[in-house]
């Protein structure tokens, strides 16, 4: 195809990556740790107002390590938003804890307080409760916060999507016991892949990085008390994290242009409404997303096939995790019947659910020019022109 792609969300280098990348090579410090892997875990800490941070090969394997963290092992009932990425609650599985998936509210999209308050009453004694600020929209962390305080359990922030997203003035990933954020290849900023655990308490982070690095006991011969992991970030990839860092802010005004942008053009489409931010928040807008009115006749598949036809990459909503295959058995709590227009059999059963069914993500690359903007705009209005 001649046409050009146009991306949902891609890295962006700068320039200043390479120079990091080039002072660990100058230095042969091309091994795992090393002067980058420190400083950007100083410089992470500092930006986003969090004690302590360790640098990991993913936000999978800090989410893993987190977990780990809160002693969570077989039988241990974990909650969790349900409308997510899988990486949120495969770590649950790989330690043989029980997630229970947790529905979305309307207003945020992300974990529903009164769905989580009716969790509390089926299962007094989670051992943590892992939410996600979906898209880059901070949740509605006070009502989250004050719950599992009165329960006394652990909150673990997912905020790989929402890096830079503030809430209240303070930033995402350092409200809970623990906060986690990915730099993937799709995120605002990237490394190639790796991730960031965050902590007020430094014991919790040093055991992070302790664990990540094989479990090595402070024993010259190599002894080890605990299963360890490979799960350290390299001083490589640590310099592309670095040089990006700088540009962080940038990234997130550009996609907040983006939503901006997509917002205007469809304001007149009473059919079509953007994902929403929180008013208590200031969103990164990672990805732009679209809802569709229920009983519209255009689906999210016909505009994501119509921007497909024209080289232009989109993406469904994240299929909630309490409809996976995989995680069929898992017990699911959603604020109420949900009740909708559509005739009886076509109900979805929850919110998340319904954000699926009518929901789509819009190219969200931050390269995107007038240009890419007018012409996916264009080709969306036509579909709801008809
Ligand atoms: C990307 C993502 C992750 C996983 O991060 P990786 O660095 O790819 O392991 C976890 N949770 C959410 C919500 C994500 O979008």
């Amino acid at each position: 195809m001649d046409k050009k792609r146009i991306y949902l969300s891609c890295p962006t280098m700068h320039g200043e990556e390479q120079k990091f990348v080039q002072e660990a090579f100058d230095t042969n410090w091309v091994a795992p740790l090393g002067p980058n892997v420190n400083a950007l875990e100083k410089e992470m800490a500092a930006y986003t107002g969090a004690g302590y941070a360790s640098a990991l090969s993913a936000g999978t394997a800090a989410i893993h390590l987190a977990l780990k963290l809160l002693g969570i092992g077989e039988g241990d009932v974990v909650f969790v938003s349900s409308l997510t990425f899988s990486a949120t609650c495969n770590p649950i599985a790989y330690e043989k804890a029980t997630p229970v998936f947790i529905d979305s509210e309307a207003d945020t999209w992300n974990m529903s307080p009164v769905a989580l308050k009716k969790a509390f009453e089926k299962y007094p004694n989670p051992k943590a409760v892992v939410l996600v600020h979906l898209y880059g929209t901070p949740a509605k962390i006070d009502e989250i916060l004050e719950i599992c305080k009165e329960h006394h359990v652990p909150l673990i922030e997912d905020a790989a999507e929402s890096l830079s997203s503030t809430y209240k003035g303070k930033h995402t990933g350092t409200f809970g016991k623990m906060g986690i954020y990915s730099f993937n290849g799709n995120k605002i900023i990237t490394t190639s892949g790796g991730g960031m655990l965050v902590s007020d308490e430094e014991e919790l982070t040093k055991k992070a990085t302790f664990l990540a690095t094989q479990a090595r006991d402070a024993a010259r011969h190599y002894q080890h008390s605990n299963i360890g992991y490979n799960y350290r970030m390299s001083n490589v990839t640590a310099g592309i994290g670095r040089g990006q860092l700088l540009h962080i802010e940038e990234h997130k005004a550009l996609k907040k242009k983006i939503y901006e942008q997509y917002k205007e053009a469809f304001a007149d489409i009473e059919a079509l409404t953007m994902n929403p931010l929180n008013p208590h928040g200031d969103a990164n807008c990672w990805l732009s997303c679209v809802t569709i009115k229920e009983g519209c006749k255009v689906t999210p598949n016909q505009i994501m096939d119509a921007l497909e036809a024209e080289n232009i990459e989109s993406r469904p909503i994240w299929k909630p995790m309490h409809l996976q295959p995989v995680f069929a058995d898992c017990d699911f709590v959603t604020e109420k019947e949900f009740k909708s227009d559509l005739p009886a059999g076509c109900e979805p059963e929850s919110i998340s659910e319904d954000i699926f069914n009518r929901g789509h993500c819009l190219p969200s690359d931050i390269k995107n020019t007038k240009e890419d903007m007018d012409l996916i705009i264009g080709i969306i209005r036509k579909l709801f022109d008809k």
